[in-house]
C-alpha cells in the first residue's frame, strides 16, 4: 500500500500563507461562517433577500456587457425559471457549466423587475454519486490559489486521517469529563461541519461545548506554559533585603505628600517578595498618574540600604531624565549616588560612569535601554525597575535580563511598571507568569479632568480658552500627535500650530517639542516647560509617556479620532496632575469612523484606566491591547476574554494542580497547543 501523500508542496506553501504550518493548525483552522446546503428549494419557494440552494438545468447562457464581462446564465427546474450572474468567471467555467446538466447553485436571491436572480452563487455539478450534505458547510477565509474546495478537501482528509491514527489521543480525560466536554476530534468535526440543527449563526456555534472545549484547551496550554515559568523562576536565587524602615521614615517625611492607602499596599507587596530569597517578577500597575514611581524609589530604599545597586529604566531620554531630576531631589540628603546614563550623555561622561557601575559605587543608575545595550556590567544588581513596560520589546527586556547576572549568581529582583491599566481576565491569563499588583486610587486632592470632543473648525474658541488657562497662570500642551503614514505632515501641522500660537499670545512663550529634535534641545525644551518659562508647549506624541508637570491644566489634541483609547488616556494622564481643574479638548475632523465614534465616547465618557482598557479590550483584543505581536508569546486563537472568564478560571486552576503534581502530559499538551512551542520565551 503506498502511503498517501495528504499535501503538495504548493499547498504547503499556500496553507503557511493563512498560518498554517502543522497538522494541529490545519484541523484547528476554523471556518468563519457556515452555509445551509442541506436542503434543496425550488425556484418558486426560493426566498427574495435571503441565500438558498437551488437545483436546476442551465438552458442557455452568455457574456453581457453591463458595463463590464458578465456571464449570464439562464436556468430553471420544474416550478420556474432564474437567471445566475458571475461577475468574474474563466473561459473554462463557460465550457464547463454550457454542458452540466444538473447543477446546484447556492446564494442570496434577488428580484429584478420581472425575474429572479442570483449573483456570484457558489455551485456544484449535480452526478449520480453526489448526495445532499447532512451538515452545513463550512466557509473558511482562504487564499489566492487555495479554493473553499480545496481547503474543505484538506482538512476533510486530515481530520479522517488524524482520528485513524489516534493522533489526538485524549490527554486529560478526567478533566474533560469534569466539565462535560465533548473529544477534541469530535469537537473539531463538529466545529468544520456541524450538522445542521439550530446551530445556524456563528454565536450559537461558539456557545456549543464543542467550541468550549477548544477553548478551554487552548487557555489550559498558556496557563501551563505561565505558570510553569512562575514556578520555575522562584528557584533561582535572588537576594535577601531586609525592610529599610527608618531610612523609609526619613524619605517618607521629606515628601510633600502622603502615600495613599493603595500605594502603602503595594509597597508592602514589593518589600515583602525582597525577603524571599527568590528574585520578584513583579508588574505594578495603575492608571495614570496614580503615584508608581515613588513607590518603586521607596522599595529601591532596601536594595541599596542591603548593599545592591538599582537600575530603573525608562523608555525615553526625557522621562528617564524626568526620572533622575526627580530622585535627585528626593534623595538629596543622602549619600546616595544617583547616575543617569542616556545614549545622549557625552562620551567621557559616560565611561566615568559605566566604571562606577562595575566598581559599585553607583547605588542607582537610571537609563534608556541604553543601560543594557553597552558594555555595562553591574557590580552587584539587586533590583531593577523597567517603567512603562510595554514599551520595551522581547528583545530589548532580554538583553536587559542577559546583562543582569550577578557575581554571585544572585538574579535580580524585577518590577516591571505600567500606565496602561489591565483589564482582571487579561492579568489572570497574559500575566499568569508574574505577580500583579495594582494601585487602584489616585492620591486625593486631585480635581477631575473635563473633556470635551469639538469639531476641528473652533480653533478661535480655542485661543481664548488658552488665555483663561495662562492668565491662571497655568500651562497648556497642545499635542500634534504623530501619525505613522505621514510624519513629514504631522511635523508640519506641528510646526504650523507653533508659529501661529507664537504670534498670538505675545505674552507667553510658547514651545514647541517633537521626536525629530535631538535629545538635548528636547531636554532643553521641557526642562523650560516644568519650570514655568515655557507656558504653551506644541508636542507631538513623544510627551505621550511619564511626563509629570502637575501646572499644566489644558490639553487640546489635535486629530483625536486617530489615536488608540489608551494613547488618548496616556496623553490626557498629562493633565489632572495638580490640585487645580484640568480640561482637556479632542478635535476631530469631519467624517468619523464609527469605531472612532466609539473611541471617542469612551475617553469622553470615563476617566477611569481600567474601564477605559476594559472598553478598549473589547474593541481590539488582547493580542492588540498588549502589543503582543510583537512580544514573541503565541495570542489566543479562540478563547474571549471579554466572555470566557469562567473557563479561564478553570484552566488556571487546573493548570496549577497538574504542574504541582508534575504531571507528565504537560508538554505534549502544550506542544499540540502552542505555536512555535520550543521557541517562546517569557521576559
Ligand atoms: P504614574 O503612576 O503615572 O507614573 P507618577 O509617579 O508620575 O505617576 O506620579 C504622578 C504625580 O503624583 C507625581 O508628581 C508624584 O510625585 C505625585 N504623587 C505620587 N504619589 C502621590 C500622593 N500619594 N499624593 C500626592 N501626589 C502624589
Ligand atoms: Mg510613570
Amino acid at each position: 500500500m503506498s502511503k498517501k501523500k495528504l499535501l503538495t508542496e504548493l499547498q504547503a506553501k499556500k496553507l503557511k500563507k493563512l498560518g498554517i504550518t502543522s497538522t494541529i493548525d490545519l484541523l484547528l483552522y476554523l471556518p468563519n461562517k457556515y452555509n445551509d446546503q442541506t436542503v434543496i428549494q425550488t425556484i418558486n419557494d426560493s426566498l427574495v433577500g435571503g441565500k438558498s440552494q437551488i437545483e436546476v438545468n442551465v438552458n442557455d447562457l452568455e457574456v453581457k456587457y453591463r458595463p463590464k464581462k458578465n456571464l449570464i446564465l439562464y436556468v430553471s427546474d420544474l416550478t420556474g425559471q432564474m437567471q445566475i450572474r458571475f461577475l468574474h468567471y474563466y473561459p473554462s467555467q463557460i465550457k464547463q457549466l454550457e454542458s452540466a446538466g444538473l447543477v446546484r447553485f447556492y446564494g442570496e436571491v434577488r428580484q429584478q423587475s420581472n425575474y429572479k436572480e442570483m449573483i456570484h452563487p457558489e455551485y456544484s455539478l449535480v452526478n449520480d454519486s453526489t448526495g445532499l450534505s447532512k451538515n452545513l458547510t463550512p466557509i473558511y477565509s482562504i487564499t489566492k490559489g487555495l479554493s473553499q474546495n480545496m481547503l474543505r478537501k484538506l482538512i476533510k482528509n486530515h481530520i479522517e486521517g488524524a482520528t485513524q491514527k489516534e493522533l489526538f489521543k485524549e490527554l486529560f480525560l478526567n478533566l474533560y469529563k469534569k466539565y462535560d466536554f465533548p473529544s477534541f476530534m469530535d469537537s473539531i468535526s463538529f466545529l468544520h461541519e456541524p450538522p445542521k440543527i439550530k446551530v445556524d449563526d456563528i454565536e450559537n456555534i461558539h456557545n456549543s461545548k464543542f467550541f468550549k472545549r477548544l477553548i478551554y484547551d487552548e487557555l489550559l496550554a498558556q496557563q501551563l506554559f505561565l505558570r510553569k515559568q512562575y514556578n520555575l523562576l522562584k528557584k533561582n536565587k535572588a537576594p535577601k533585603f531586609k525592610h529599610a524602615q527608618p531610612k523609609q521614615q526619613i524619605f517618607l517625611e521629606q515628601l510633600n505628600f502622603k502615600l495613599t492607602d493603595s500605594q502603602k499596599q503595594v509597597l508592602e507587596e514589593i518589600q515583602n517578595d525582597f525577603t524571599k530569597g527568590f528574585p520578584m517578577n513583579r508588574l505594578l500597575q495603575g492608571d495614570v498618574g496614580c503615584g508608581k514611581t515613588v513607590v518603586a524609589t521607596i522599595a529601591a530604599i532596601d536594595c541599596i540600604e542591603a548593599g545592591f545597586q538599582v537600575a530603573f529604566m525608562a523608555p525615553t531620554e526625557i522621562l528617564a531624565e524626568q526620572h533622575y531630576e526627580k530622585l535627585i531631589n528626593w534623595f538629596k540628603d543622602t549619600s546616595y549616588e544617583i547616575l543617569l546614563l542616556t545614549g545622549s550623555v557625552p562620551k567621557k561622561a559616560k565611561l566615568e560612569t559605566y566604571l562606577k557601575i562595575e566598581k559599585g559605587s553607583a547605588d542607582i543608575v537610571i537609563g534608556t535601554h541604553a543601560l543594557f545595550q553597552e558594555a555595562v556590567t553591574f557590580n552587584n544588581l539587586g533590583f531593577y525597575i523597567i517603567d512603562e513596560q510595554h514599551r520595551f520589546g522581547v528583545e530589548q527586556r532580554m538583553l536587559l535580563k542577559n546583562n543582569s547576572k550577578n557575581l554571585q549568581g544572585f538574579e535580580p529582583h524585577q518590577l516591571m511598571m505600567s500606565a496602561t491599566p489591565i483589564p482582571r481576565t487579561l492579568s489572570m491569563s497574559f500575566f499568569a507568569h508574574m505577580d500583579v499588583s495594582t494601585i487602584k486610587e489616585l492620591p486625593g486632592g486631585r480635581r477631575p479632568i473635563t473633556t470635551k470632543v469639538y469639531l476641528d473648525d473652533k480653533r478661535r474658541q480655542l485661543l481664548n480658552l488658552i488665555d483663561e488657562h495662562c492668565k491662571k497662570n497655568n500651562q497648556v500642551y497642545w499635542v500634534c500627535p504623530l501619525i505613522e503614514e505621514s510624519e513629514f505632515l504631522d511635523l508640519e501641522t506641528a510646526n504650523d500650530t507653533y508659529q501661529e500660537l507664537e504670534k498670538y499670545f505675545i505674552n507667553q512663550k510658547v514651545g514647541l517639542i517633537h521626536g525629530k529634535m535631538k535629545a538635548e534641545e528636547k531636554k532643553e525644551i521641557m526642562k523650560k516647560f516644568q519650570q514655568n518659562l515655557i507656558q504653551i508647549l506644541v508636542a507631538t506624541s513623544v510627551i505621550e509617556v511619564g511626563v509629570d508637570v502637575p501646572n499644566a491644566t489644558l490639553m487640546i489634541i489635535e486629530n483625536s479620532e486617530r489615536l488608540g483609547l489608551s494613547q488618548l488616556h496616556q496623553l490626557r494622564g498629562r493633565i489632572g496632575r495638580g490640585e487645580k481643574s484640568s480640561f482637556c479638548v479632542l478635535l476631530y475632523k469631519n467624517k468619523l469612523s464609527s469605531t472612532a465614534k466609539q473611541r471617542l465616547r469612551i475617553i469622553y465618557e470615563n476617566t477611569d484606566g481600567f474601564k477605559i482598557a476594559e472598553e478598549d479590550l473589547k474593541l481590539r483584543g488582547p493580542g492588540e491591547l498588549l502589543g503582543y505581536k510583537q512580544s514573541g508569546l503565541p495570542t489566543l486563537r479562540f478563547a474571549n476574554l471579554n466572555r470566557d472568564l469562567v473557563i479561564l478560571e478553570n484552566a488556571r486552576n487546573d493548570a496549577n494542580s497538574l504542574i504541582e503534581k508534575n504531571d507528565v502530559r504537560i508538554n505534549e499538551h502544550m506542544k499540540r497547543w502552542l505555536r512555535n512551542f520550543e521557541e517562546i520565551v517569557t521576559v
